[in-house]
């Protein structure tokens, strides 16, 4: 029997939903800990019984989502541009960015489950079937470049093609003549965090944002007045010579988490790293400083790469327009989602820039990467984080168990995200402790208001 074209669009179109009548009806979330960091989890609910999934930037507040939610009410989930514009004046670099993302992330979630696509699809369609992921590797406590060099075979035996690893000033602190900085600033940063200078390889608690702690935490790289001797780079050096050794020169390896020192004693490190093919040197700078990326750039032969920190594509583009970056790394909760990272691929393509795409979270931000990864023409990796996590994969239900294959995620065809549920046992397992409760009523936000009008 021929069927209409208007029966065959039925068949497929979820019928449990009617796209052009789904309002927003309710925001919530939980907070999880420990996937890999703190995840913020959202919720947006629907009058008809979708409900959508979003993620806050790791270590971000749920706050930064919620005060959103009275402008969100009653609207259609659906159009996501429209909505992503009302929100967008919210947003802001690194964490703050985290609450219009996650939003952002969620709204494509039930616009794809109310119309019965997947995400990539409503992003333009798929350049791939499968995203390459690379695998980010810490080795606790005092070790040797070997031991790291150890390491980081063991994630190409479990069948990563591309590496990333740390490697900061902070190795150097115990080590007597490596580096010299204002008498006592060290040991300040002794005393009151080891982290203060390399803080992202553990997880950012609270007591790192109070008082002393804060202030050192927060010196830009620039003023530190940190400077690493001749001693320090052959030990910098030395280190990842004895990766090298272990890995050999076929993989590319990534750095990140140099440490707080000043521009100029990046440069000197990184002619010497020339040798080693380094795939690229993440952060050395903060990331608006476009004129230290300038000069860093244009100083070494090293790639140079920065973003996990920049809210908005547009936000990007002094850097590419200066040549101080030869790869961006967006967060898409932090740059403010799936749209903004397929504006900024756009925009690489330009400038003849490569993108990787930085993800430290729940399942939730990494089938959102996956999902605009694999819609972007150009695109080096996925980042992971969670590898030693063993319950990870088990936060979403539907996605494939194991995701990770051979350094691979296949691309997945379901609706939205690709996720079915969360298990919502285990996220109660791992609830943070000073956020108790899970998906508890925000009624509390339903009038929050201002004049959002943002010129006279
Ligand atoms: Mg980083």
């Amino acid at each position: 029997m021929n069927k209409t074209i208007t029966e065959h669009i039925s068949e497929n179109v979820n019928l449990c939903s009617n796209p052009s009548e789904l309002k927003i009806t309710d925001i919530r979330v939980a907070n999880l800990n420990g996937a890999p960091k703190h995840c913020p989890l959202i919720k947006i609910y629907t009058n008809q019984g979708l409900v959508g999934y979003g993620e806050l930037r790791d270590a971000s507040s749920a706050t930064y989502a919620l005060m959103l939610k009275s402008r969100l009410i009653g609207e259609n989930p659906c159009n996501v541009d429209k909505l992503f514009r009302r929100i967008k004046q919210f947003g802001g670099p690194s964490r703050q960015g985290g609450g219009v993302s996650g939003i952002e992330i969620a709204l494509w979630d039930l616009a794809g489950k109310a119309w019965g696509v997947p995400l990539w699809q409503m992003l333009g369609g798929k350049f791939r079937d499968k995203v390459r992921v690379y695998c980010d590797t810490d080795v606790e406590g005092k070790h040797t470049g070997h031991d790291m060099g150890l390491a980081l075979k063991k994630r190409m035996e479990q069948g990563f093609t591309f590496l990333k690893m740390d490697l900061g000033i902070e190795m150097l602190l115990d080590e007597e003549g490596t580096l010299n900085a204002p008498a006592g600033f060290l040991e300040d940063i002794k005393k009151y965090s080891m982290k203060a200078i390399n803080h992202q390889a553990g997880s950012i608690d609270r007591s790192l944002m109070l008082g002393k702690n804060y202030e050192i935490f927060t010196i830009p790289h620039y003023a530190t007045g940190i400077h690493v001797t001749e001693k320090g780079l052959d030990m910098l050096e030395g280190y990842v010579r004895e990766v090298r050794e272990v890995i050999g020169y076929e993989i590319p390896l990534a750095i990140d988490h140099l440490g707080h020192i000043a521009i100029e004693d990046c440069i000197r490190f990184l002619r010497r790293l020339e040798k080693y093919n380094i795939a690229w040197v993440e952060d050395i700078t903060p990331w608006h400083l476009t004129h230290h990326y300038e000069r860093v750039a244009h100083s070494c032969a090293v790639p140079i790469c920065t973003g996990e920190d920049i809210y908005l594509a547009e936000s990007f583009e002094p850097l590419l327009q200066c040549g101080g970056v030869s790869v961006v790394q967006p967060d898409l909760l932090t740059i403010g989602g799936a749209l903004e990272t397929k504006k900024l691929g756009d925009m690489c393509e330009r400038y003849g820039v490569a993108m990787a795409i930085h993800m430290a979270e729940s399942p939730i931000a990494c089938m959102a990467a996956i999902h605009t990864a694999a819609a972007l023409q150009n695109v080096l990796a996925v980042e992971y984080h969670s590898i030693d996590i063993p319950w990870w994969n088990d936060l979403a239900l539907g996605i494939d168990n194991p995701l990770f294959r051979d350094g691979f995620v296949k691309v997945p065809d379901k609706p939205g995200l690709s996720i079915e549920a969360l298990n919502e046992e285990l996220i109660a397992e791992h609830i943070h402790k000073d956020y108790p409760g899970m998906w508890e009523p925000t009624d509390e936000w339903n009038n929050e208001w201002a004049n959002d009008r943002e010129w006279s």
